[in-house]
């Protein structure tokens, strides 16, 4: 048995990883390996909320290995972590049940995730599934019973409503759950290449982890900055810059951060060097990244494998979890009952508890 306390946290299967989610989660993940026994979800059913449609679904095959790959890229070790696939653990979908008579429609609809998801995925009216978007988030954390859930501010909120399902299934039915703290990263939330609160697909302001060197010069040539800032020579404004933003959270050199700094805010230095600086930084930052996914990305089948073994692993896992949850309800008991009672009645001589049925 291991001994350390878990971690479980995860990614929906929509595309490749971003800064964003690397800042905002990955880098714990990959810090607390080895004090936790760690979890990761590739969260597919999570995809549905938004794109229940046929053509999304075919995507997340090859999503969720491009996402894998990710991972190993950025330093997760296969030996000490369990990787997964959502949909192909059903337990996960009965918790979902369980804890959806534990919430109240009003304490969902007061998240502001869930607007800004159904908004982002231009959803009118919001679809049930996705108001119990963080019901099922619950599931995923429960299962494996964690402890502590890295994850970017934006989800630092379903986490807390993990904590109170947990609580109130612990109070009505007996103790089953720990209750899970958040672990938000570092840099909370990533502001885009755009300037936009945050680095997202759907927004198109990414730099992904698997970006090439020119990918990554091009984008930063692009990005937002000081708009008031038409020439090199009038003093720019640092804060909420998102180009020395990103300077703060990727480049090493802080001395250089520093001069940088000061010159921008003296009118003393060109967007074109911030830039281009920043650009250096960054594919200094992502070079190891993506050679590590370059090495893995050549051994055939690997990362199928690791989703494999991972997934039969939590199987037992969530087998277990629920055959405890089902017994602290008293769910497990209906079934015992009426089964020993038609075993112990069934008339003699007959295969079944039902007798004639079954015999030829
Ligand atoms: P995208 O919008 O690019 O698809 P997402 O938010 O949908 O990203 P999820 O799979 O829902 O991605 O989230 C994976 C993890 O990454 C979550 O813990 C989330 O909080 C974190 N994350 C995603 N984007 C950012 C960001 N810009 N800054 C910090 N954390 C982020
Ligand atoms: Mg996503």
């Amino acid at each position: 048995m291991d001994a350390r306390p878990r971690i479980l946290t995860g990614d929906r299967p929509t595309g490749k990883l971003h800064l964003g989610h690397y800042v905002g989660s990955l880098a714990n993940r990959v810090k607390l390996q080895d004090q936790y026994e760690c979890f990761f979800i590739i969260a597919d059913l999570h995809t549905l909320t938004t794109r229940p449609e046929k053509e999304a679904i075919a995507t997340i095959t090859d999503n969720a290995r491009e996402m894998v790959l990710d991972y190993l890229a950025s330093g997760i070790d296969p030996e000490k972590s369990t990787v997964y696939l959502q949909s192909a653990v059903p337990e996960i979908y009965e918790l979902n049940l369980f804890f959806e008579m534990l919430v109240t429609v009003p304490r969902l609809q007061r998240l502001p995730s869930l607007k800004d998801m159904a908004r982002s995925a231009n959803l009118g009216e919001m679809p049930f599934g996705l108001l119990g978007y963080p019901i099922l988030q619950s599931g995923d954390i429960l299962m494996p019973r964690a402890n502590l859930v890295p994850v970017g501010k934006d989800n630092e909120a379903h986490v807390e409503l993990t904590r109170e399902i947990a609580r109130r299934f612990n109070y009505l039915y007996g103790e089953v759950f720990p209750v899970p703290e958040a672990l938000v990263g570092d840099v909370p939330t990533l502001v885009g290449t755009d300037g936009k609160a945050k680095m997202s697909k759907s927004l198109n302001n990414t730099i992904y982890l698997s970006d090439d060197r020119k990918t990554v010069e091009r984008k930063v040539r692009g990005m937002y900055t000081d708009p008031n800032r038409v020439r090199a020579d009038i003093p720019g404004t640092v804060e909420g810059n998102p180009v020395f933003i990103y300077h703060q959270v990727f480049n090493p050199r802080k001395e250089e951060v520093q001069q940088l700094s000061e010159r921008y805010r003296a009118g003393t230095v060109g967007d074109v060097e911030v830039k281009e600086r920043l650009a250096q930084a960054l594919n200094e930052f992502l070079d190891p990244i993506r050679e590590r996914r370059e090495v893995f990305a050549r051994e055939k089948g690997l990362v199928d494998r690791i989703i494999f073994e991972g997934t039969m692993r939590v199987r037992e896992e969530a087998r277990e979890t629920l055959g405890a949850v089902r017994k602290a309800m008293g769910l497990s008991g209906i079934w015992n009952s009426i089964r020993r009672k038609a075993e112990k009645t069934a008339p003699a001589g007959s295969s079944g508890a039902t007798g004639a049925a079954g015999s030829a």
